[in-house]
C-alpha cells in the first residue's frame, strides 16, 4: 500500500444519480460519481469535496497500517478502555501474518493478542470489532460461551463487522 492517495482523477458522471456523490480508490486511480448535468462550477465543488474526504479516510488507513506493535498495543489497551471498561488487560499484542490465527487470536497464559495486518487496511469499525471479540476472551475466559458472545455482541457495529469478515475471507480464498 502506498502512502498518498493517486493522483489519477475519473470523474463518472450519471444521469441516475439525483443528489448523491460518492467515490473510491480503485487500481491506483480515484473514481468520483456525481449527477450528471450540474453546473461546472457545482460539479468542481462536488468533487473537490469529495476528494477531500477521501484523501482523510486514506489517511487514517495508512496510519494504522503503519502502527508498530507498540502502538497496535496502545491502540488495544483504548479499545479495552472503550469498550470493556479496561478490565481485558492485554500483556502482548503484536500483529501476526500467521494464517491460522485468521483475523485474530487470544492466548490466556500470556495474555497475548495477535492481529492479522490485513485488519488495518479494513475499515476501523471492523479491526476494532476483532480486537473486542480478542478482548473478550481476557475477560470471559471459557471459549465461545454464551457469556462470551453476550459481551461481544455489546459492541455497536457487531453484525455489520461481521458480515464484512465473511465478505473479506470469500474473497481472500478465492483469489
Ligand atoms: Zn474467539
Amino acid at each position: 500500500m502506498t502512502d498518498s492517495m493517486p493522483e489519477n482523477v475519473e470523474i463518472r458522471r450519471s444521469r441516475r444519480r439525483r443528489k448523491t456523490i460518492s467515490g473510491r480508490i480503485e487500481k491506483g486511480r480515484v473514481i468520483v460519481m456525481v449527477p450528471a448535468g450540474l453546473s461546472r462550477r457545482a460539479e468542481q465543488k462536488a468533487v473537490d469535496g469529495m476528494l477531500e474526504k477521501l484523501r482523510k479516510q486514506h489517511r487514517r488507513k495508512n496510519a494504522r497500517a503503519h502502527m508498530s506493535d507498540a502502538e497496535l498495543a496502545q491502540y488495544v489497551k483504548k479499545i479495552d478502555r472503550k469498550y470493556c471498561g479496561g478490565k481485558a488487560q492485554p500483556q502482548h499484542v503484536e500483529w501476526s501474518q500467521d494464517a491460522r490465527t485468521r483475523w485474530g487470536s487470544c492466548t490466556l497464559q500470556s495474555r497475548t493478542i495477535r492481529l492479522h495486518p490485513r485488519l488495518a487496511t479494513m475499515p476501523r469499525y471492523v479491526m476494532d470489532y476483532v480486537i473486542v471479540h480478542e478482548l473478550c476472551h481476557l475477560t470471559t475466559p471459557g471459549g465461545h460461551t454464551d457469556e462470551f458472545w453476550a459481551a461481544v455482541n455489546a459492541f455497536p457495529k457487531v453484525e455489520r463487522a461481521r458480515g464484512y469478515l465473511e465478505a473479506a475471507a470469500t474473497y481472500e480464498l478465492k483469489n
